[in-house]
């Protein structure tokens, strides 16, 4: 689950991070009362969606006096702001951060990912931090500094001190620095996020350490137990076929293509996409009904694949164990009869229950294709979509 920056700060703060001062604003007027409550002449307006990279995208401003702050408010505010990370749909503004300005002296980049292959944190660090990280990362990798932390001891003060020599930062700055990179640490392992992000960390020309900017992703699975962190959830920011699924206990990823999938399994899942794709097809979705499907759950799991306007033919494909495939094929002939669905379907049934399952679809007297492989189910769903695609066309 991903936060927004000015509660990514908030938390950083209390981890002893310092970040600049600000405050949330709906409207302008409001954007105008923050920057009137802090003190100085110079503000930043930043909007505050689920990405990064809104700096390029004319989301955050630096503004010299109020009426600039209302401008920059009014221009942004209700906005779908298209960044390089949003995809072409861009993603709605309906908040801003009004921060006191900072003056820069140098942008550093620090992060803290988990390294699945290596099975540990390691921070990323680099002198040359800011908007062209990317370019600076792919160009000149040797620059990019990196350190594994040991889960049995965690991030220690020496380790957090050598990252900030090798920044080359000034020794006056080394301790503070430090501070900012246990901070970060201590967040991320506490509060159970996978991705701590703070770019830029910057030295500002008064020589001091500031988290700037800050992004954090926090693990799904430990959510249960952070409740105050899975109240910052904010779903109007995520993918709602996704939010959809996941309110139903559904495990659904959504992907770009036309054939959506309804598959029993992590694995199998996966091996659907592979064998679709190897058909000539490409997937909508990633989707995994789980164990002991319920017919209403396959019809949910229906509705989930066609919230996605692309989808334009749907697999299922379940090896029933813990399921059973009567229950599936009950799910398949309700969701086709309450939702109306004209579109090719493909059942591959195999395991408990089979018999009754392929009985139930063969008595239905629906236009369902049965399949009993997942090679011939995956060109079966890839041959009809492409039938049906041709006579749209003609
Ligand atoms: P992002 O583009 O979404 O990563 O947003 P950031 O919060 O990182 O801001 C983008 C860039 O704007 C930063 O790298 C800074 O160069 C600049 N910026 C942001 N806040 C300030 C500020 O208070 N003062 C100055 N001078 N520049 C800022
Ligand atoms: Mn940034």
């Amino acid at each position: 689950m991903d936060i927004h920056e000015y509660q990514a700060k908030e938390l950083l703060k209390r981890f002893g991070v310092q970040v600049p001062r600000g405050g949330i604003a709906y409207s302008p007027e409001q954007a105008v009362y923050r920057a009137s409550e802090l003190s100085g002449d110079k503000w930043v307006v930043k909007a505050q969606i689920h990405s990064g990279a809104r700096g390029k995208a004319g989301g955050v401003r630096i503004c010299a006096s109020e009426e600039e702050v209302c401008d920059a408010a009014a221009w942004m505010l209700g906005r779908k702001l298209v960044t390089h990370q949003t995809g072409p749909q861009g993603k709605l503004v309906s908040r801003l951060y009004v921060e006191e300005a900072t003056a820069i002296a140098q942008e550093i980049y620090l992060g803290f990912v988990m390294d699945r292959k290596l099975e540990r944190v390691v921070v990323v660090a680099s002198a040359q931090g800011g908007m062209e990280i990317e370019e600076i990362s792919a160009n000149e990798p040797d620059s990019i500094i990196r350190s594994v932390v040991d889960p049995a001891v965690g991030m220690q003060a020496f380790q957090a001190r050598e990252i900030a020599f090798s920044l080359g930062l000034e020794p006056p700055l080394i301790a503070q620095a430090a501070k900012t990179i246990m901070g970060c640490y201590a967040l991320m392992s506490d509060m159970d996020a996978n991705m701590v992000e703070v770019n830029p960390m910057v030295v500002t020309r008064a020589g001091e350490i500031v988290a700037l900017d800050a992004k954090i992703s926090f693990d799904d699975n430990a959510l249960y137990r952070r409740p105050e962190i899975s109240e910052l959830r904010d779903k109007s920011q995520e993918d709602p076929r996704e939010t959809f699924a996941e309110d139903r206990g559904l495990s659904y990823i959504g992907l770009e293509g036309e054939i959506g999938c309804i598959v029993n399994g992590a694995g199998l899942a996966m091996a659907t996409l592979d064998m679709i794709k190897m058909a000539g097809g490409d997937p909508a979705n990633f989707l995994d009904v789980g164990g002991g499907a319920s017919p209403e759950r396959v019809l949910m799991s229906f509705q989930a694949v066609l919230n996605d306007p692309k989808v334009e033919a749907i697999l299922v494909n379940i090896f029933a164990g813990i399921n059973r495939c009567d229950w599936i094929a009950e799910g398949v002939v309700r969701a086709v009869r309450e939702l109306d669905l004209d579109l090719p379907i493909v059942v591959r049934l195999s395991g408990t229950n089979v018999d009754e399952g392929r009985k139930l679809l063969a008595e239905s007297g629906l236009a369902v294709i049965a399949a009993d492989t997942l090679a011939e189910a995956a060109d079966k769903v890839v041959t009809a979509w492409k039938d049906a695609r041709y006579k749209e066309a003609s």
